[in-house]
């Protein structure tokens, strides 16, 4: 009987089952009487558990993708749906991340990680045992009762990713979390993130501009391109971990995206040019 069950939750967790299906997106953004094709034919599948980011420049719709799978924008045209439902709104089986610290200055280290869960009506032993795990978890525990403000923000992305893993979604979508962190603090989250998925297995959509990020932490890179917004490369990353520099496929890996991601930089700077010399 124990096996039986067994089973089941294995094949729920099969790598590679379909868990995000993005198809046929288009997305235009009309401002000040002009269209902008932020998103034009955007196929993707993510499988259940897959480390995937989505690097690109600035402006070529990154964000625009990661909102739409959110559901807090919805796409001009085509489907996304997970777990073959369509995406009409924010849900619980996603949890965002942005790289601005969406925290509440009002509530406490462990108030923000407990907000979710009381929404969810949560009894209070439990939500004090989750967010005392995640506390641990994150490194935190001498931080509860500190607040958002008295935080470094390396202090106050871990509890952005905390207050995610709270909710326990499958899902998370990450809008380049670390952005804003200096390189040390960066790379102690983007192992601790890395430990979190495989401990957790979760599914993860990643954006960030940095070539690095994506190859130190993605099973798959997808370049995007500039205006429209399209994919132009689906990089499966097949290193293992903990990668850097010292692996000559690292290496070329990063020659190939700098390569790709300079010509789609080089668009942007076109039409920079371009829109300046015709006002
Ligand atoms: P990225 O995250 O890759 O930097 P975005 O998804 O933010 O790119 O933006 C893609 C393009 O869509 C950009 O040209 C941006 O100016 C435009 N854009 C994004 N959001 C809006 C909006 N709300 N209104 C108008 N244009 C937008
Ligand atoms: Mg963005």
């Amino acid at each position: 009987m124990i096996t039986a069950v067994k089973s089941i939750a294995d094949a729920r967790l099969v790598p590679g089952a379909t868990q995000i299906e993005v198809r046929g997106v288009n997305k235009v953004f009309t401002t000040g009487g002009h269209d902008i094709v932020a998103l034009q034919g955007i196929d993707l599948t993510v499988g259940q558990g897959e480390f995937v980011c989505l690097l690109g420049p600035s402006g070529c719709g990154k964000s625009t993708l990661l909102n739409a799978v959110a559901g807090f924008q919805p796409p001009s045209q085509g489907v996304i749906t997970v777990d073959g439902q369509p995406v009409l709104t924010p849900g619980p089986d996603r949890g965002m991340v942005f790289q601005e610290y969406a925290l509440f200055p009002w509530m406490t280290v462990a108030e923000n990680i407990a907000f979710g869960l009381q929404i969810k009506r949560m009894g209070r032993a439990e939500v004090k045992e989750r967010v005392d795990a995640l506390l641990a978890k994150l490194h935190l525990q001498d931080f509860r009762h500190r607040y958002p403000k008295d935080l470094s923000g390396g202090m106050r992305q871990r509890v952005a990713i905390a207050r995610v893993l709270a909710l326990d979604s499958p899902i998370m979508l990450m809008d380049e979390p670390f952005g804003a962190l200096d390189a040390l603090t960066r790379r102690t989250l983007q192992d601790e993130l890395l430990r979190i998925w495989e401990e957790v297995g979760k599914t993860v959509l990643f954006v960030t501009h940095s070539i690095e990020e994506s190859i130190y932490l993605a099973d798959r890179i997808i370049v995007m391109t500039y205006r429209p917004g399209t994919i132009k490369r689906d990089i499966h990353v097949d290193m293992p971990r903990p990668r850097d520099g010292s692996n000559p496929e690292f290496n070329r890996l990063k020659r190939e995206l700098s390569q790709m991601v300079m010509e789609e930089q080089q668009r942007f700077s076109q039409e920079e040019i371009r829109s300046v010399t015709a006002d």
